[in-house]
Order: C-alpha cells, then structure tokens, then sequence
C-alpha cells in the first residue's frame, strides 16, 4: 500500500514528461512516397550531367535525340509544346494525339503533387493546434483539483 503511494505519483509525472515530450516533437509529414512522381516527364529523357546550382541537367530526349540543359520546367515544356520557356518542342510530341499521353501524366503528377499539398497543409493545422488542447486539459485538471 505505501509502495503504491510513493510510485503512482512518480509514475504519473514520468508518464506525463514522456507525453509532454511526444507532442512538442512534430509528427512526420506524410511524405511523397516517391517524389520523382511529381516529375513524370524526366523518364522520358537521359540525365547526361548535373549542372551546379539547382535541378538543372544537361539532358537528352530519348525521343528526338535532342540536347538540352535545363530543370523540369524546361523537360516539361520540351514534350507538351508550351512556349516560352527557352527550350524547342519536341516534334516526336507534335501530334496532339501522341502529346495527350505526355499530357495525361503530367496532370495526373499534378494531381498526386496537390492531393500531398493538402494532406501536408492538413496534418500542420492539427499539430498548430495541439499545444491549446494540451493546455486546456491542464486547465480543466488544475480547476478539478481545486474543487
Ligand atoms: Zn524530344
């Protein structure tokens, strides 16, 4: 019975620092499984040489043999035709039916990139607001205690 006296209330502070402790560590994010998912279109070229400084690569298309230097933006742009972005369209893209492919998996990347954006910005929310519930169960124990 004394025994039990003494423990419990030791037991209970170290269970509550080991609670404590958990919840100022912020939980992981749910990480992109594979982040190279987001950027489907560099499978349809070979990265020959990184380039220092940022996502940049000399790389050619294994469609059109082309040589390039630049990040995805620039991959990207290459194989769906969009202008403006300092690289040549592919012309084995040039047909609107064999470019819908490209397309496709790039929307469908963009997809999977928002869904992740979402559940990030979700999972940060609910850690944001852990410290109040935290407190408020202190307060409501403390007013217990004090009845
Ligand atoms: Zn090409």
């Amino acid at each position: 019975m004394l025994i039990c006296f003494i423990v419990s209330p030791i037991f209970l502070q170290t269970a509550e620092a080991i609670a404590a402790n958990q919840e100022a560590t912020f939980p992981p994010l749910p990480k992109a499984n594979k982040r190279a998912d987001y950027y489907p279109l560099w499978r349809h070229v070979k990265k020959i040489a990184r380039i220092p400084g940022g996502g940049s690569w000399e790389w050619r298309c294994t469609l059109c043999n082309g040589l390039y230097k630049g990040s995805y933006p620039r991959v990207r742009a290459h194989f769906l035709h969009e202008t403006g972005k300092g690289v040549d369209s592919c012309m084995k893209t040039s047909d609107p039916g064999e470019r819908r492919k490209f397309e496709d998996e790039q929307q469908e990347a963009d997809r999977v990139k928002r869904r992740h954006d979402e559940l990030n910005n979700a999972s940060r929310q609910a850690s944001s607001m852990e410290p109040r519930i935290v407190l408020e169960a202190r307060k409501r124990k403390a007013t217990q205690s004090q009845i």
